[in-house]
């Protein structure tokens, strides 16, 4: 039995690392055939036309925001509950940021606090030009509702699948951006699968999609159609846009493929560790996870609340004698707008209570693939006994 537990790891089999050696042994290894072989097994997966790897969902946020056409003075709205790289994609493209505040239920960001505020901004004169959901622990946010305010409001939906790649949505995959432009996942090793590090863009657009592959690798193209004036010869490429160096390497492509594989497996897993925990915690002061009908998570995250007037310790309390145990809770996530870089852009303690509350209760307890019975057995233990202790008993 291991004596540290984390709150989330990769798994790795032999064919996964069969994959990779295949590929170190062959011609290319950077960005060559099992690219494409990793997009079109992700494409196929969800349901989604076209699909781009990048080194990173960061690189991935990032292209999608140009692509769409954020830019100078554009404003671009996410949930303040997500990591800093939902926010930070704005900024690189010299948008203004801002939040809006979550769902009590679903962590994800209200519908309702959306409404509110998008008929703020119209009357301000200062609508967002791009929204990005960011599917909360793997439970898809409410795409129908958003996509109707999208098409009332004119602006461009980026989800921020990054947690939720083979979770669904009205029983369909999340990522075929049936509600909108482009959806991205991220492939880091805590996510569902990974590819080492790994990103991807989803979207139903050949415009779109015909932008992204050139943002990936500095704005070149090698398509005589999409140039200017005539080639001059089979050597020629041009620069039409302002690119990056993201591309992903054929060594992370094969682990990726290798990866999805087994993704079924591996959400299967998870949610039937998420019903487990359900049961074994349903009797302590906690608030467990609640799952939208229309959602199936894939249970990147497993977050419970404490119900603090009925615990008599406090949040961080708890935490710590968790990790003593030997437990690696985490806390996703510290609200982006309380992180001295966006309190430098104006951001204020109380600017979104909702996820402000939220953040001084949740903790999130181990889950992923190979986790045993007898390791969850040991977190809810542990759980217990912060819980019911004495104070200073422990
Ligand atoms: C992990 C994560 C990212 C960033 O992903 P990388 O692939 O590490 O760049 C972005 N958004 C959310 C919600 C994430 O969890």
């Amino acid at each position: 039995m291991s004596d540290y537990i984390p709150y989330g790891r990769q798994h790795i089999s032999q064919e996964d690392i069969n994959a990779v050696v295949e590929v170190l042994r062959s011609d290319w290894i950077t960005q060559g055939p099992a690219i494409e072989r990793f997009e079109q097994a992700v494409a196929n997966y969800c349901g989604a036309k076209y699909a781009i790897a990048v080194s990173s969902a960061t690189a991935a946020l990032h292209i999608a925001c140009l692509a769409v056409g954020l830019g100078e003075g554009d404003h671009l709205w996410t949930s303040p509950n997500s990591f800093v790289a939902s926010a930070n994609c704005g900024l690189y493209c010299g948008a203004k940021v801002n939040f809006v505040d979550i769902d009590h239920h679903t962590y994800n960001l209200s519908i309702e606090e959306l409404e509110h505020k998008l008929a703020w901004a119209e009357q301000q004169g200062c609508l967002p030009k791009v929204l990005i959901p960011v599917h909360f622990a793997g439970q898809c946010s409410e795409m129908e509702k958003i996509a109707a305010l999208s098409q009332h409001y004119g602006f461009k939906v980026i989800e921020d699948a990054s947690h939720a790649i083979g979770g669904k949505h009205q029983g369909e995959p999340i990522g075929n951006c049936k509600f909108s432009d482009i959806t991205v996942f991220s492939f880091h090793p805590v996510k569902i699968i990974t590819s080492g590090e790994g990103g991807m863009l989803l979207t139903n657009q050949e415009k779109l999609y015909q932008k992204l592959i050139r943002l990936r690798s500095h704005g070149i193209t090698r398509n005589p159609e999409l140039m200017e004036g005539e080639p001059h010869g089979s050597w020629y490429y041009q620069q039409l846009d302002l690119g990056f160096n993201y591309r992903m390497t054929d060594i992370q492509a094969s682990l990726g493929i290798s990866q999805m594989q087994r993704i079924d497996k591996f959400v299967e897993r998870r949610r039937f560790l998420a019903e487990r925990y359900n049961q074994m915690l349903q009797d302590l002061p906690l608030v467990l996870p609640w799952q939208h009908p229309d959602t199936m998570s894939s249970w990147h995250l497993y977050v419970m609340r404490l119900k603090l007037d009925k615990i008599n310790k406090t949040h961080q309390q708890v935490f710590e004698e968790m990790r003593r145990d030997g437990i690696g809770v985490n806390l996703h996530y510290i609200p982006i707008h309380t992180q001295p870089y966006y309190q430098k852009l104006g951001f204020k303690l109380g600017d979104f209570p909702n996820t402000e509350t939220y953040y001084q209760e949740a903790i999130s307890i181990p889950i992923y693939y190979a986790l045993t019975h007898n390791e969850q057995d040991q977190v809810v233990m542990a759980i217990k006994q912060t819980l019911l202790s004495e104070k200073n008993m422990s």
